[in-house]
């Protein structure tokens, strides 16, 4: 399948552009490059630095912060070109948390904050590519989390010999650090806890990470009392507060996921992201134009499984034919094909439509279960295409296939999606 037959829909001037952009760029790396990232389970430094000179990482950072602005649709075209133009979802993941990330800089952080941050992300200088939320316990019921960042007052005179609450238990936990505190820093937090498949910490100077500033058994609501602080990585490390541990995955492979320990991590005041115990409902915020994006990176993954396939049916030859004559082998790509299609349709209306809302959350998870079933039977249809060659790395589409899976469980699993639409849309009861 050639672009010009792309499952299609019809663009806006600057959308047609974005597609072009970002084309363009994806050409400068081919199959092989993608292959030997997959191999050598190393990070496409050089893709996404590419990106990042052209701007690209300021995507959503509003024009006044030296960003590109764009809106959801023009972001919706750009992951989904990532994804079909060989490097599939994880190409689009290598990106997308550096992209989206700075969305809750922009909505709720200071003044200082995003004058300091944003220019610098969006010339590709910093990274805030890692978010914190998941914990070993606490995936999709994530107003489980239990990571604690404990408020400290700091002490306005800062004399010498005050502690900072809190000292106690860090002596007491056998800590011999020499932490700083409220007394020598101000007010902030001190953090404990544990955070799993955080995403991109290895690449990234920045943590935005989500924790409990109440317990969870003191507050009326499990929504409130969370908060969001944005965590100096280098200084967590500096500090000797901040362990990481490496997953093994069997998909996304390039792009590396942690579990994160924290002991005592100390936090300043300024760290804090929006407003105390509110976190969850900022986290909330922005959570239908990222379903849309992941969804557009699936259809991007599909088109590209489905193009792939279709070079191969023309050119394999079995029984003295290229194997596409036959149907076995025609109509598994054309469902798929029709599927894509149909998932990116829904994809861009919603992405067209007003984000925010019920009906908004509603288009937003149909289009992310649509375009991960999607991605997945074109992955299938795929690998039945090449036969054997089908595992065989050299020819990518296993390795599609293994993303494809995954885009059924991230970032949020088709459960809680089908969750979403049985209560809200169908009015069943609540299943959680
Ligand atoms: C490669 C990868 C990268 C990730 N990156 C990040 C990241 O950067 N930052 C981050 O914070 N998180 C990240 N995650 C975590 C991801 O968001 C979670 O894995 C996901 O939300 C599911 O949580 P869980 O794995 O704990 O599954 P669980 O919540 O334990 O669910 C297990 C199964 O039970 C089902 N289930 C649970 N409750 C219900 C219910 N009420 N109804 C129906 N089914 C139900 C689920 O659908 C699932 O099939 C990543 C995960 C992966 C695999």
């Amino acid at each position: 399948m050639s672009r010009r037959l792309r499952a299609e829909v019809s663009l806006t001037e600057s959308q047609r552009l974005v597609r072009r952009s970002i084309r363009a760029i994806c050409d400068e790396y081919d199959h092989e490059y993608w292959r030997e990232k997959s191999r050598n389970e190393e990070y496409p430094h050089e893709f996404v630095d590419t990106l990042a000179e052209k701007g690209w990482m300021g995507a959503l950072i509003p024009d006044a912060y030296g960003g590109a602005d764009l809106g959801t649709e023009e972001t919706v075209v750009m992951m989904e070109e990532i994804a079909a133009c060989g490097g599939g979802f994880a190409a689009a993941q290598a990106v997308h948390g550096g992209i989206y990330n700075s969305v809750p800089i922009v909505e709720y952080g200071s003044e200082e904050l995003k004058n300091e941050l944003l220019p610098a992300v969006a010339r590709g200088e910093t990274q805030v590519q890692a978010f914190g939320l998941t914990e070993p316990n606490a995936g999709s019921e994530s107003t489980a989390i239990s990571t604690f960042a404990e408020r400290v007052e700091g002490n306005e005179s800062g004399s010498e010999g005050e502690r900072a609450a809190g000292d106690d238990e860090r002596d007491g936990n056998g800590a011999d650090r020499d932490l700083p505190t409220a007394t020598d820093e101000g007010s902030g937090y001190v953090v404990n806890g544990s955070k799993i498949w955080t995403s991109r910490v290895d690449v990234s100077d920045y943590l935005l990470l989500v924790a409990r500033t109440t317990p969870r058994e003191a507050v009326e609501k499990h929504t409130r009392g969370i908060s969001m602080f944005l965590v100096d990585l280098d200084d967590a490390r500096e500090q000797g507060a901040l362990e990481t541990s490496r997953i093994r995955k069997s998909a996304s492979e390039f792009v590396h996921s942690y579990q994160l320990f924290f002991e005592d991590l100390w936090l300043p005041e300024s760290a804090l992201v929006g407003e105390e115990g509110e976190g969850f409902y900022q986290v909330l915020d922005g959570l239908n134009e990222e379903r849309l994006v992941i969804a557009a990176e699936c259809v991007g993954l599909g088109e590209l499984a489905i193009e792939r396939a279709v070079q191969y049916a023309n050119e394999r030859e079995v029984f003295g034919r290229p194997i596409g004559e036959n149907q076995a082998i025609q109509h598994p790509l054309a469902k798929a094909y029709a599927r894509v299609q149909a998932a990116k349709t829904v994809t861009y209306e919603a992405a067209r439509a007003d984000v925010s809302g019920r009906e908004a959350g509603a288009r937003a998870n149909t289009a992310k279960y649509l375009a991960a079933e999607a991605a997945f039977e074109a992955a299938d249809a795929a690998v039945q295409t090449h036969g054997g060659f089908g595992v065989a790395t050299e020819y990518d589409v296993e390795r599609y296939f293994r993303e494809a899976r995954l885009t059924r469980l991230v970032p949020i699993t088709q459960e809680l999606a089908l969750n979403y639409l049985g209560e809200n849309v169908l009015g069943l009861p609540r299943s959680y």
